[in-house]
């Protein structure tokens, strides 16, 4: 038997180096540095790799990875821990060598990739040296790949690929793309699809516009309209079989979910810490904010809302290393991306709510972290998708009941616990 909530006290040492060091040295390069993907921006390119390099020589880079990748294979619980401290930052993920979708596309790569592509393609992006794309919506629809209307088509020993993809985040960074393209329209919905790799330089491939966020404010925007014409590539670029497109989209779509979770509950966790400061710091009529009965509600819920989630995300992590296997915890990860969104956005609500004019300002984050939530609740799919996908699951195991009444029906329960205790019935009323 075990069952624990302790962090081993050799992690732990980890843990707490990694805080200081996300605290001094990683912390005030946001404040600097625009994109921390843009590996064209000189300052990004003077400030992180020396940081990277410190991740390095702590066993710290990658840990997602196995060792035969380069990482640390450390499992995703204790990335879990490790990610609470870097997601509450923008350049962290990439300083550690943990960023989607470069993450997600690594995967890919490592378990579909030829040896020639890993050699490329692989070394150089785990390494941070590129980054890359990965182009699956369509302007048409995201949600439901059935309306996915890209295609590639065979001829030769190449495929050329031909149509539109929408919101393909840092594609103007990019050196590759991991794109999902209908191979077979006619075949059933699940064996539509394959994803296949594309070198960005590659004749056809155009971004039509950068477009941008809110609560971003580069200049340019990083989620890239992309228009796809006569695109040839060799045939071995196809990543998986004809026809798997989904299987090598849960590869990467079911870690990318739970690591944006973990970052998640860094940012949450965040929020709540500058609303504690806040309320003891700031004081009217007399007390402070956090006397206000009201305020202590505010600070009560967003306590239970972040522990909750936080022990969810740890529950699933523990159950990938586990089943190491993402397709039996898919009902956990879609638990996990469908309670994130609101997360975020209900305590990062309060945190602004109790900051006041400042709150609202420019001079603090949390109006980014609001609008990073609905980025939360549409990445990697929409909350309601989630939401279907685990209701289903726990819809099929569920067991029907015959008859009118179901099975825990109060009278049929009391008139079975009469015959099981008919002896002992008889013996007190005699
Ligand atoms: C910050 C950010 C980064 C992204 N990065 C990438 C990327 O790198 N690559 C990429 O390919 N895509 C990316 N996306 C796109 C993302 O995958 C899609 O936004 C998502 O899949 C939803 O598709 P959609 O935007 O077309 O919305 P739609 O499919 O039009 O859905 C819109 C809304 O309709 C409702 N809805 C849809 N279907 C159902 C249903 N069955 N039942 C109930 N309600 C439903 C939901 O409220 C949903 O939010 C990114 C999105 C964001 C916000």
């Amino acid at each position: 038997m075990s069952w624990g909530f302790e962090t081993d006290p050799e992690y732990q040492k980890v843990l707490d180096w990694a805080d200081e060091f996300v605290t001094t040295e990683v912390e005030p390069i946001d404040q600097v540095i625009t994109h921390a993907w843009d590996l064209q921006d000189p300052l990004r390119q003077k400030l992180i790799p020396p940081l990277q390099d410190k991740v390095r020589e702590k066993g710290l880079w990658a840990t997602h990875l196995g060792p035969e990748l380069g990482g640390q294979g450390y499992g995703q619980l204790k990335l879990a821990l490790l990610n609470e401290i870097v997601g509450r930052t923008h350049s962290g993920p990439i300083v550690f060598g943990a960023q989607a979708p470069d993450s997600g596309n690594a995967e890919i790569l490592a378990h579909y990739g030829t040896p020639e592509l890993k050699q490329r393609y692989l070394e150089p992006l785990i390494e941070n040296k590129i980054v890359s794309c990965y182009a699956m919506t369509e302007p048409q629809g995201g949600s439901n790949p059935v309306e996915f209307e890209t295609r590639a088509v065979r001829h030769g020993d190449e495929w050329v690929i031909n149509g539109e993809k929408w919101f393909g985040s840092n594609a103007r960074f990019a050196s590759f793309y991991i794109i999902m393209a209908v191979t077979d329209p006619d075949a059933e919905p699940h064996r539509r699809l394959s994803q296949f790799i594309v070198p960005a330089e590659t004749p056809g491939v155009e971004i039509v516009r950068n477009t941008g966020v809110w609560g971003h404010d580069y200049e340019v925007g990083t989620h890239a309209y992309t228009r796809w014409t006569d695109v040839r590539i060799p045939a071995d670029h196809i990543l998986g079989g004809v026809g798997q497109g989904f299987e090598v989209a849960q590869t990467r779509l079911g870690g990318g979910r739970i690591h944006h979770a973990m970052r998640t509950v860094g940012l949450v966790k965040r929020s709540l810490d500058m609303m504690l400061e806040r309320a003891v710091s700031r004081t009217t009529r007399g007390g402070r904010l956090g006397d206000k009965q009201l305020v202590q509600e505010m600070i009560a819920d967003s306590w239970l809302q972040l522990e909750q989630f936080r022990l969810l995300v740890l529950r699933t992590a523990w159950r990938i290393d586990k089943e190491n296997d993402y397709r039996k915890v898919i009902k956990d990860i879609a638990a996990v991306k469908a309670a994130m969104p609101k997360v975020l956005l209900d305590v990062t609500s309060r945190a602004v709510q109790l900051h006041g004019s400042l709150g609202v300002s420019k001079e603090l984050p949390l109006g980014k972290w609001l609008l990073e939530s609905y980025h939360m609740g549409l990445a990697d799919g929409a909350t309601e998708i989630h939401k279907i996908s685990l209701a289903r699951q726990l819809l099929r195991d569920a067991i029907p009941h015959d008859g009118v009444f179901p099975s825990y029906h109060v009278p049929a329960l009391e008139e079975l616990a009469r015959e099981k205790f008919a002896d002992e019935l008889r013996a007190v009323s005699e």
